[in-house]
């Protein structure tokens, strides 16, 4: 069984997950924002990759320390999020001065029904969900869903952004409602109200 434990972010209040199990000593996270508020919940446990919703700021802006700690650390997201990360202008960093303009080795392609092992008889099945951004992926580990910011129960699907399909927004929306049926959703932002 999986174990999640998330971390609020300073930044539009996204979340940073942290995924581990009773007997695997290293961890995983979806999406990487506050690291120092990361790290206090993964204490003494080694983190073992990162899977990315979408290649947006307020996603990803963690990962250049992380990198630091972990320079070869596995980074997954489709082939839009590599461009993405690579490009201060489509991540959005340049906004927040703090340029993100990363091209390495270790990050990872994945595409629609990719599985990502995570831990013993666990993977992260992989589900393109474009619409709020191409580079948008729906993991479904075990009986919870990581849906990013492309469905947030309650919240209409931001398309306003460059890059944004609203059809396409519509249509993952319905596919992944379909999905989640009998399933735990975990988005990519706390709702607060
Ligand atoms: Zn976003």
């Amino acid at each position: 069984m999986v174990k999640v434990e998330f971390v609020v972010n300073r930044v539009f209040t996204s979340r940073t997950y942290i995924l581990s199990t009773d007997d695997a000593e290293g961890v995983w996270l979806v999406d990487c924002g506050d690291v120092d508020k990361a790290l206090e919940i993964i204490g003494h446990r080694s983190i073992k990759g990162v899977l990315l919703t979408h290649v947006h700021f307020d996603h990803i802006y963690g990962l250049p320390d992380l990198l630091k700690v972990y320079p070869n650390l596995p980074i997954y997201t489709n082939a839009f999020g590599v461009e993405a990360l690579g490009n201060e202008r489509v991540n959005m960093s340049r906004y927040h001065e703090m340029p993100i303009n990363y091209r390495g080795d270790n990050v990872r392609v994945v595409s629609e029904g990719d599985r990502i092992p995570l831990f013993e008889e666990m993977e992260a099945i992989c589900y393109e969900t474009p619409g709020h951004n191409p580079s948008c992926l729906t993991f479904e580990i075990g009986d919870y869903l990581f849906t990013g910011d492309a469905y947030i129960p309650g919240v209409e699907v931001v398309t306003s952004l460059p890059n944004a399909d609203k059809r396409l927004a519509v249509e993952s929306k319905k596919r992944i409602i379909e999905m989640a049926k009998g399933k735990t959703i975990y988005p990519g932002h706390e709702i607060i109200d």
